[in-house]
């Protein structure tokens, strides 16, 4: 079994869901007593959050890509970056590794494609709604990506922060996802992207009329997976 390295922390409220379905998917696949081999760098959120507010990503990309460095030093074979909005300091990161990135969005589409959708919603910070990194990235697996208007985005982002990062999930913030994913699905999306990782937390199939794609889990078994490759 190959060594994970989990780059989490952002937030903490969704590394755990991560470390217990890594874990799960093990055992299923090995039975017994058997569990992840990982290394862990949790971050002190709080920073990485200010350096997103203020939209210094090159100094928010500094500090993960040293700790990036560190996973490597303590024996991780892959990084697996416990977030979808921090893929976009992926380019600070990568070119001084020399162990591979597992990256959200390739595992998300590649799941999705499996399951035979190509017209997709996506929920997720403003960040990842709204910047090429993520998009462009679904989109050259071949989806189609629609996102929630302006108002309905800065919902979706501000309950991210305010309250899933905090550990809150609160029903009248359910109840406003269910309504952005309807008018998602009303746009013609076939299936739902929960592109943060904390959204999982709050939403599940019961909310939606069409599949929803957690990136959490899919993230989290395809890591597990790599881990059983070898
Ligand atoms: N965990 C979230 C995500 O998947 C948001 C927090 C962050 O900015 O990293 O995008």
């Amino acid at each position: 079994m190959r060594v994970l390295g989990l780059l989490g922390g952002m937030s903490w409220e969704s590394t755990i869901p991560y470390y217990r379905r890594i874990n799960e998917r093990v055992r299923e696949r090995r039975g017994g007593l058997h569990s992840a081999k990982l290394v862990l760098y949790s971050v002190d959120f709080a920073a990485i959050e200010e350096l997103q507010r203020r939209g210094d990503w090159d100094a928010a990309g500094r500090v993960l890509a040293e700790a990036s460095q560190a996973l490597q030093r303590a024996g991780a074979q892959a990084l697996v970056i416990c977030t979808n909005t921090m893929h976009r300091v992926l380019p600070q990161i990568e070119p001084d590794l020399q162990v591979p990135v597992l990256h959200i969005a390739d595992a998300t589409a590649a799941r999705i494609r499996t399951a035979g959708f190509t017209r997709v919603g996506l929920l997720g910070t403003r960040f990842t709604m709204e910047q090429d990194f993520y998009r462009g990235r679904l989109a050259q697996h071949g989806l189609d990506v629609r996102v929630p208007g302006e108002a309905q985005r800065d919902l979706v982002h501000r309950v991210i922060y305010d309250e899933l990062c905090l550990g809150r999930c609160l029903p009248e913030s359910r109840a406003a996802y269910r309504a952005v994913i309807a008018d998602l699905v009303a746009a013609g999306a076939e299936a739902v992207i929960l592109g943060c990782t904390e959204v999982g937390l709050l939403v599940d199939a019961d909310d939606s009329a069409v599949p929803l794609f957690d990136t959490t889990a899919i993230h989290a078994d395809y890591a597990a997976d790599w881990a059983l490759e070898a």
